[in-house]
């Protein structure tokens, strides 16, 4: 990998632990887009395309949508002209079928990911930042009602867009998402540690905190 080649950063952990968050605030420090597959996800259903459809259908139970819609839609973002210098990716990989298209896509392009930053915390930390969650309805930033509250209540910072609870945002949908990462996603920790490409990053740390963390290990 060259100095000046695109760079890609997978961004890995249980829902709740603040990827969204982190990466927010990564994708300006590195000049990276964000790509969130949950974003893509939901403008497809704000948009009612037939992906977003089909998508919403998974969505809504805290399952995870087929492998096959997931990663066509993920390695077509990628080939947008703004990803040319890479990007930084959240909530993608979730399986291994996924993590192992990923790495092929990017074979076949002659480039190869340059780490995966793992965060990790516990169910309890989990949930608590989950059920405080608010969404800005325009621009998608996200806030916590005590964590991270906006400066007007209901109000987002950076738009004036209207704060919203996610539909999948609920009690019984948070513990079964869990448990679909504890199942689905959690064997990519391992799959990543093989490649020697996995860094651990402490879920249970504050959210500047994180981000002086996650910094100092993409920018070493
Ligand atoms: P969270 O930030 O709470 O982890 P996301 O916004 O990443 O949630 O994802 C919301 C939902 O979108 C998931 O519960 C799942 O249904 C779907 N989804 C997002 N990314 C993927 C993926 N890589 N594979 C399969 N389903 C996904
Ligand atoms: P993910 O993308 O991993 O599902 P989010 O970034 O959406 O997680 O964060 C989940 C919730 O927790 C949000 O309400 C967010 O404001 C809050 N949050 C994120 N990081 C932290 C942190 N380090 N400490 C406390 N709350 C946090
Ligand atoms: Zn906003």
């Amino acid at each position: 990998m060259g100095e000046t080649g695109p760079r890609y950063i997978v961004l890995l952990g249980p829902p709740g632990v603040g990827k969204g968050t982190q990466a927010e605030r990564l994708t300006e420090r590195l000049s990276l887009p964000h790509v969130a597959s949950g974003d893509l996800f939901r403008q497809n259903l704000k948009a009612e395309t037939a992906l977003g459809l089909q998508a919403k259908t998974y969505m809504d139970r805290g399952a995870l949508v087929p492998d096959d819609i997931t990663i066509a839609m993920v390695v077509d973002r990628l080939a947008q002209p703004d990803c040319a210098a890479g990007a930084l990716l959240d909530g993608f990989p979730r399986t291994v079928a996924q993590a192992q298209a990923l790495e092929d896509a990017l074979a076949q392009q002659g480039h190869a990911l340059e780490t995966v930053l793992y965060i990790d915390a516990p169910a309890d930390v989990l949930l608590a930042r989950l059920g405080g969650r608010w969404t800005c309805r325009q621009c998608g930033a996200v806030y916590h009602l005590l964590f991270s509250p906006p400066r007007v209540a209901g109000r987002c910072d950076e738009c004036g867009g209207e704060l919203y609870q996610r539909a999948d945002d609920t009690p019984e949908t948070h513990r079964r998402r869990i448990a679909v990462y504890q199942e689905q996603t959690a064997p990519l920790v391992d799959w990543y540690k093989t490649r020697d490409l996995l860094t651990e990053i402490d879920g249970t740390l504050d959210i500047d905190g994180m981000t002086a963390a996650l910094v100092a290990t993409v920018e070493a």
